[in-house]
């Protein structure tokens, strides 16, 4: 049995705090770029990606938060009839659209196949997340029909308060099974959206990368190797396979699972009054990957990458 895990607790590194989903007033969110980026720099984050639909949006100067240049790509038609919405992140150029166009492949944004769009940003040096798929009702045939794209969100802040559609574990787990090393991105998604029943979307949810320093191409290098854990509360504090095990220690949180293909894997609770900050699973070898997560008492999550065994 193999085991391959690129493990940001086995690298060298300090951590840094980003969200690479973030809307502004140049689409439909609610602030300017530049008050968006100086409420991410409050709230503690490195870096940022502001990725307003169909447009890329630039901010002039330094904030104090390392911009990861970044757009949300529309284009096809699911099984549902919906739309892809395709993150697209460390743009070189903006995939521009005029109207109903994609300028650069002369054909309207929903005649647009996800891959197509895919290979695009990936022919300038680019990555893809797939946007929301619970939100956007994809289908596992959607999910499948296109290839290469880095990872999936698995968590969506703005999909919690507006609609309650977060979570995109399930579809995560159909791409681990199937064998595609995709990784899990939380993120926010954030237009600052709120009202008397519903929280802002802001500055809830990030991802943990282990990168050398806060530069763009260190950034991307470590995201590109799987180097980070997701959340939107409990701290993922080590990582460690040791034999047969994988060893997690976590921030107190109430529970700690090792998820796993088909009837594999186990959740671990805190049964007893005191919380859990630890947990040791006894790998059995017909896993295929085993991934990480943990809930604290308030019901926030985290999520590791996944490793595979072979
Ligand atoms: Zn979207
Ligand atoms: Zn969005």
């Amino acid at each position: 049995m193999e085991i391959k895990f690129n493990n940001p607790f086995g690298v060298e590194g300090n951590w840094f705090k980003g969200n690479l989903h973030t809307h502004t007033k140049n689409s439909d969110g609610t602030l300017p770029p530049e008050d968006t980026v100086a409420q991410y720099k409050e709230a503690g984050y490195h870096f940022l990606a502001l990725t307003d639909h169909c447009k890329l949006t630039k901010v002039e100067g330094n904030h104090g938060v390392l911009l990861i240049p970044g757009e949300e790509l529309h284009c096809g038609i699911t099984e549902a009839k919906t739309n892809f919405h395709l993150l697209g992140f460390d743009l070189k150029q903006e995939i521009v659209y005029s109207g109903d166009e994609v300028v650069v492949l002369k054909k309207k944004w929903w005649e647009v196949h996800p891959q197509e769009m895919i290979d695009l940003v990936k022919s300038q040096g680019g990555e893809i997340n797939l946007a929301h798929p619970y939100w956007s009702a994809l289908t596992t045939n959607d999910i499948f029909s296109c290839k290469g794209y880095i990872g999936t969100e698995v968590f969506n802040t703005s999909c919690h308060p507006s609609v309650d559609k977060a979570y995109s574990m399930t579809y995560w787990d159909n791409m681990l099974a199937a064998g595609r090393n995709v990784y899990g991105f939380a993120v926010d998604d954030a237009h600052n959206h709120f009202n008397d029943h519903r929280w802002n979307d802001a500055c809830g949810s990030w991802i943990m990368v282990k990168s050398k320093k806060l530069a763009l191409r260190d950034i991307m290098d470590s995201i590109k190797k799987g180097l980070f854990y997701a959340s939107w509360g409990p701290e993922i504090k080590d990582v460690k396979i040791n034999g047969n095990s994988l060893y997690v220690a976590t921030s107190l949180v109430k529970t700690i699972s090792f998820i796993s293909f088909n009837g594999y894997g186990e959740m671990f609770s805190a049964l007893k009054k005191e919380p859990l900050k630890e947990a040791e699973y006894k790998i059995h070898g017909k896993e295929k990957y085993i991934r990480i997560q943990c809930a604290d008492t308030q019901g926030r999550m985290a999520w590791s990458n996944a490793i595979f065994l072979e």
